[in-house]
């Protein structure tokens, strides 16, 4: 069998695994990156960039197509369908901490695939793309991965393996990992159309979470898109929730009459709560959602996937270019990601997903009062803003040593 060599390589392109494999590679690290897909995924999945991570492909120069294709979002709101109520949340409040004081709205797979044209740019970079790793082996020094082509499975050496092969990530199974927590009941339902649903609205942003006792949704705008989604109730099939009656049910709902909405996708998810009971292990890092999965309320999944490349890849190249010490760095990265993504990632969206689902109908005079005090507190806004912008979890993380 053949084996070749790399410093590192790099399990997955999709937005966390680019990430890592780009940082390393602009730092003279040489990488090489293993992707089943000959492009990147158009599924409808993350369409949020957050502040920091603006600022990190803005740094790694991997921001073009979100500058130049998204939308920016200053402002966000919470909006209680019954009584009209709208609170809204303006990022330009925190312009003194950062470059970038807004949400970017743009699919994942366009920024992905922007990631990756960047990576092939690079001297020091290998693409496989239409390959997948098999099997992985650790020994005290290196890492061996399978590498499957369309002709052979090749031997890949490494020093360390980045693991950003997704929520099913074979690197995880073949360490034998356990991936704890729990799966909502209900699945979602996200529809896209570019039916201008603004007009049926007063002031609507491009970030709305919308609640609602009968049918919360969350209304995201991505460019020439409205994105909806909805939670599915549970006595439908999924054949029925992908019908024209269900969709012309939920927008009947939402504005007011029938009109037939023509939709561009029509996508079932299931929403998982779970962290891997290890991020690292020997010379593996796992990052992204093969380490973590969380309900796509507030938008962490993929960021916080790309602050785990971030921060892994800048302790691989302190072990690899300025000798620090492998097995230290290694569990620091462990102790800062898996600490952040259980304290925050974890706590915030479960939270958020509770609002969504059952807080607001049950306690919708509670939550007005709080969101009231909350948009009247500058202090107390300040510091919400930083949180679900996600700088104090990155503040936080690297306060752990
Ligand atoms: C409806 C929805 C909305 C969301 N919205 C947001 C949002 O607004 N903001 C946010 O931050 N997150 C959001 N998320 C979460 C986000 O989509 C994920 O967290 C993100 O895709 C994780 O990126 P990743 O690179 O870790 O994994 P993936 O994107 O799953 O990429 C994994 C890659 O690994 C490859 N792979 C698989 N097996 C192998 C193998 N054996 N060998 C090599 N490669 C392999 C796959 O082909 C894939 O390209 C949302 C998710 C959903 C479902």
């Amino acid at each position: 069998m053949i084996t070749h060599d790399t410093e590192v390589l790099v399990a997955g392109l999709g937005p966390v695994g680019a990430t890592a494999a780009l940082s390393l590679a602009r730092q003279g690290i040489n990488v090489t990156a293993v992707e089943p897909l000959v492009s990147s995924a158009h599924d409808l999945r993350a369409s949020t960039y957050h502040a920091p991570t603006l600022e990190i492909l803005d740094d790694l120069g991997a921001a073009d197509t979100l500058f130049s294709q998204g939308l920016k979002a200053p402002v966000y709101q919470y909006r209680d369908r019954q009584t009209g109520e709208v609170f809204s949340f303006d990022l330009g409040e925190i312009a003194d901490r950062t470059r970038f004081p807004y949400r970017i709205q743009c699919e994942q797979h366009r920024v992905t695939s922007n990631i990756v044209d960047q990576l092939k740019q690079q001297s020091s970079a290998t693409v496989l793309q239409g390959q997948r790793v098999l099997f992985v082996e650790q020994h005290e020094d290196h890492v061996i991965a399978y590498v499957e082509n369309a002709n052979a499975v090749e031997r890949w050496r490494a020093r360390y393996l980045v693991a950003a092969d997704g929520a099913s990530s074979v690197v995880r199974k073949v360490l034998g990992l356990q991936f704890p927590g729990f799966t909502y009941d209900e699945k979602f339902v996200c529809f896209s159309t570019e039916h201008p649903i603004e007009e049926a609205f007063d002031n609507l942003s491009y970030v709305n979470y919308i609640s609602d006792p009968r049918e919360w949704m969350v209304v995201l705008r991505v460019p020439g898109l409205w994105r909806v989604l909805v939670p599915a109730p549970l006595d439908l099939t999924d054949d029925q929730l992908v019908s024209d009656d269900y969709k012309n049910d939920v927008f009947g709902r939402m504005l007011g009459r029938d009109l037939q909405i023509v939709t561009r996708h029509r996508t079932i998810y299931r929403a998982h709560q779970r962290v891997c009971e290890r991020f690292a292990v020997g010379h593996i890092l796992l990052v992204g959602d093969a380490a973590h999965l969380n309900s796509p309320m507030g938008g962490f999944g993929m960021n916080s996937g790309i602050h785990d490349a971030v921060n892994a890849s800048e302790k691989l190249v302190k072990i690899l270019r300025h000798g620090a010490d492998g097995a230290a760095q290694v569990a620091l990265y462990e102790r800062q990601r898996q600490t952040i993504t259980r304290d925050f990632v974890q706590a915030q969206t479960i939270e958020n997903t509770r609002l969504m689902r059952d807080g607001w109908a049950n306690a919708r005079a509670q939550r007005s009062e709080a969101m009231t005090r909350l948009v009247n507190d500058a202090e107390a806004r300040r510091a919400y803003l930083l949180k679900q912008s996600m700088f104090t979890s990155l503040d936080q993380a690297a306060a752990i040593s």
